[in-house]
């Protein structure tokens, strides 16, 4: 059998076409020696199919905490004792967070709600906020809202939502196992329809939730198929009293096997690290991370914990010599 590597630079590299399941498996595999090979393939091909940039974007929760699901891994959960607060955020601190986050350089500020799905008060707290933030604040909205209606599609669309963020997870094979409120057909349903209305697709999920390597290669192609703009790749931080508070980290050297592959598999695609990244890699793999395939970044602090300031990872974009995309670039 060719080395994968040598294949995936054929396959990848020069013809932008992504590795297929047993591929990323493959890459998945490798031994710690040939990591540095791997990310610097993974580097060269975002070079090549995405170019130098950095999307960087900003988070906001509108609503925080008391959602009815139970993702295992989340402690937005109302069924475990996580210590998260219910919280609503209103209008004018809407704005504010969009304002604070275009200061940055982001082009992108994507208000998230933990929800099964939203309700009519929440779509309509969404119209205004979305409103507002469009009369004063220069930036691309994007939506986190849980699964969708087919008019609940149609009327984000029509509310100007540039992208749309619903994240599989993890393999459909492994997703019973850490979900059990909902099914993974039913979050491919609503992915379905939003790539289907022309707004763009976010869509990731975590990495060490007690899957296999061959879940992960899995996760990846089910991904690939979806086709999404943007996979935000978080990498399992457990949290106190949720059902994955006792499991282990991911390895910083699984991880970074992890960025690669995704990259190898999907080649065009905003691969961005979300939450995880500071205890799983540290600052030295945020670099790694960003050498090795990764071309976005959240600015600021996650929907539950705190990342690093929005300084630190601008001033190391400069240092590696990555422009922030800009927003006219994105319009
Ligand atoms: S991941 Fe989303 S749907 Fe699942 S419990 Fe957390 S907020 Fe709710």
């Amino acid at each position: 059998m060719p080395d994968v590597l040598d294949h995936a630079r054929r396959q990848v590299l020069e013809h932008g076409t992504g590795l297929g399941r047993a591929d990323v498996l493959a890459v998945l595999e490798l031994p710690d020696q040939r990591l540095p090979e791997a990310l610097q393939l993974a580097h060269e091909v975002r070079m090549r199919w995405c170019g130098p940039e950095v999307e960087v974007e900003g988070i906001v929760s509108v609503k925080t905490g008391g959602c009815p699901e139970d993702c295992h891994f989340c402690s937005q959960s109302g069924l475990f004792t996580s210590p998260v607060r219910s919280v609503w955020l209103d209008i004018p601190s809407l704005v504010e967070a969009a304002r604070q986050t275009a200061a940055t350089g982001a082009s992108e500020f994507c208000i998230v709600a933990a929800v099964r799905g939203p309700d009519e008060r929440l779509m309509s707290q969404l119209r205004d906020g979305v409103r507002a933030i469009r009369d004063e604040v220069e930036i691309n909205i994007a939506a986190s809202l849980g699964m969708l209606t087919r008019q609940q599609v149609d009327e984000l669309v029509a509310m100007g939502v540039h992208r749309y963020n619903h994240n599989l997870e993890t393999a459909r094979s492994f997703f019973p196992r850490v979900v059990t409120t909902h099914t993974w057909q039913e979050r491919w349903d609503t992915l379905r329809m939003v790539r289907d209305s022309g707004m763009e697709v976010c869509c990731g999920g975590i990495l060490g939730l007690g899957e296999s390597l061959a879940q992960r290669a899995e996760f990846a192609a089910e991904l690939a198929a979806l086709g999404p703009h943007e996979v935000p790749l978080n990498f399992l931080n457990p949290r106190p009293g949720t059902p994955l508070a006792g499991r282990p980290l991911v390895e910083a050297r699984d991880a970074l096997r992890a960025i690669a592959a995704f990259r190898l598999a999907l080649p065009r695609t905003i691969l961005r690290y979300a939450g995880g990244r500071e205890i799983t890699l540290g600052d030295l793999g945020t670099r790694d991370g960003l050498l090795g395939g990764v071309n976005a970044v959240i600015v600021g602090n996650y929907l539950t914990t705190l990342g690093r300031p929005a300084a630190a990872d601008l001033a190391l974009l400069d240092e590696l010599k990555m422009p922030v995309k800009a927003l006219s670039a994105t319009l």
